[in-house]
């Protein structure tokens, strides 16, 4: 078996997304999932599936497409779900993170290496540096995941890891260290998309939460409004032509000489608290675009200039500040994050009537994402979700910023549907090519919602995830 992997690797074993299934790997999987079901069935109820009938389950379903899987009854599937248990890396940009999360959706546990001090030190992410703090703690945090876990490799179902979007440098940390388990361990393998993962990690949280819903993910590199249809099947509603929020909360946070160690947003959100929110004006960006883009690099001048005209330095650290450098300080992030959140309001509302055309049963708009951990965001969208009659899904802060649990859930998200590649060699050749994708959009765009706004650099964009996956069902359907 294993010699077979050996031989059959060279070719199979790029992280190749989503491959159709591999019955070898399903078959050598099958055997891992049902001595991972004796181990978790020790006690059995009359609930409780034997080992055997369980690995029929198994089987049928790793043999299927995600068709045939509606074969079994829900409770079948429940059953079988809840006994995988899924490592989840990421590393996509300045957090190494790693988790440990069953198929029932029980958090087992959750680990995170932040780079905050690079990220003040910096002003920003500096690419090289990121790689290089990723490098030195990466084995350090998925040990501590598995032992926090009370596991071993050996009681995995499958390793999940973020492939893009995001740094290359970056992401490459984390791809090698996941295929370094899973060959060394015989484990399958899921490469993850970071702003599904955002999005995805919102059912783990509401059990109710089913396609189709609207999602806004708003982080430090990413603005984007989504409808999910399907797993892995997404429409952009709308995109930021420039900045995302996340890097206008950062430069404000710099600027106005905060304290970056728990990153721009929290340092702003907390000095916001103390201000004005009307003093400054500052003007609301595209409003004039009846579309559901993006844009905050033209805020985040006029804060900069508004910074410049109050004549504060960022050199002064807010704690040695007087008492009316303190005030003009707190005014402008205020005054920031109010019109910052107000660009979030308006484009939300329009792309919720969007989703509801496009798919009238929708019942969930998730916010999600680093900048979702903000409560004056939060509080604002769930006014405007709530008005359009639907219900906001918001993961807590931990779940929002970046963090292994999301990758780990998303991985099982499509494991269950046998989405996965087979385990990589135990030993993988130096100069082995990773499939990253760190320009890697997350659905097609809809059509009435481009920008003319925006410069698309087309170069080195890999198809979209949606595209990706349509085309692999489409195969599969022509072959059975
Ligand atoms: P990435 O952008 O690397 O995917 P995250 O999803 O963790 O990372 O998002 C990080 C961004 O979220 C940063 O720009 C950070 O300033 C922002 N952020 C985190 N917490 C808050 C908050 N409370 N308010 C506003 N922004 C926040
Ligand atoms: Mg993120």
């Amino acid at each position: 078996m294993v010699r077979l992997f050996l031989t059959l690797s060279p070719a199979i074993s790029r992280l190749n997304i989503y491959p159709r299934i591999s019955l070898l790997a399903t078959y050598h999987h099958s055997l891992r999932l049902q001595k991972h079901h004796k181990l978790k069935t020790e006690t059995p109820t009359s609930s409780s599936i034997s080992p055997s009938s369980s690995s029929n389950l198994q089987r049928k379903h790793f043999y299927s497409t995600g068709t045939r899987i509606s074969c079994l009854t829900k409770s079948e599937i429940s059953k079988f779900d809840d006994n995988l248990v899924v490592l989840g890396i990421e590393t996509s940009c300045d957090d190494t993170a790693a988790a440990v999360v069953r198929g029932n959706g029980e958090i087992l546990s959750q680990v995170i290496s932040s780079q905050a001090e690079l990220l003040a030190q910096f002003g920003g992410v500096a690419p090289k540096q990121a790689e290089e703090a990723h490098s030195r703690v990466i084995d350090k945090v998925v040990q501590d995941a598995l032992d926090r876990a009370n596991l071993t490799e050996k009681d995995l179902s499958a390793v999940a890891v973020t492939i893009g979007p995001g740094l290359s440098l970056c992401l490459r940390v984390g791809v090698r260290k996941a295929r370094s388990v899973a060959g060394k361990f015989n484990l399958p393998i899921v490469g993850v998309h970071h702003m599904e993962a955002h999005a995805l990690v919102a059912r783990l949280v509401e059990q109710e939460l089913s396609f189709p819903f609207m999602a806004l993910l708003i982080s430090g590199g990413h603005n984007i409004l989504v409808l999910a249809h399907k797993l892995g099947q997404y429409t952009q509603l709308g995109t930021t032509v420039d900045d995302a929020i996340g890097e206008a909360f950062d430069k404000t946070a710099k600027w106005l000489g905060l304290d970056m160690r728990r990153s721009g947003g929290p340092a702003v959100e907390e000095l916001a608290l103390e201000g004005d929110a009307k003093s400054v004006k500052f003007n609301v960006p595209m409003k004039h675009h009846k579309d559901c883009n993006f844009s905050y690099a033209g805020l985040k001048t006029q804060v900069r200039l508004a910074i410049e005209a109050k004549e504060i330095d960022a050199k002064c650290p807010l704690s040695s500040a007087t008492k009316e450098d303190r005030k003009n300080r707190a005014d402008i992030a205020a005054s920031f994050q109010q019109v910052a959140v107000l660009h979030l309001e308006e484009k939300c509302e329009r792309a919720i009537d969007w989703a509801l055309k496009l798919e009238p049963s929708i019942k969930h708009v998730v916010v999600s994402g680093g900048v979702a951990s903000n409560q004056c965001v939060r509080l604002r969208l769930n006014n405007i979700v709530e008005n359009k009659k639907l219900k906001l899904v918001c993961p807590p802060p931990s779940l929002c910023t970046d963090n292994g649990v999301m990758v780990a859930w998303t991985g099982l998200e499509h494991f269950r549907v046998g989405r996965y590649d087979p385990p990589p060699p135990a030993k993988e050749p130096e100069d082995f090519v990773y499939d990253l994708r760190p320009r890697w959009p997350l659905g097609e765009e809809y059509a009435q919602g481009r920008s003319e706004a925006r410069s698309m650099r087309t170069a080195r964009i890999h198809p979209s995830l949606t595209s990706i996956i349509r085309a692999d069902s489409l195969q599969q359907q022509t072959q059975t």
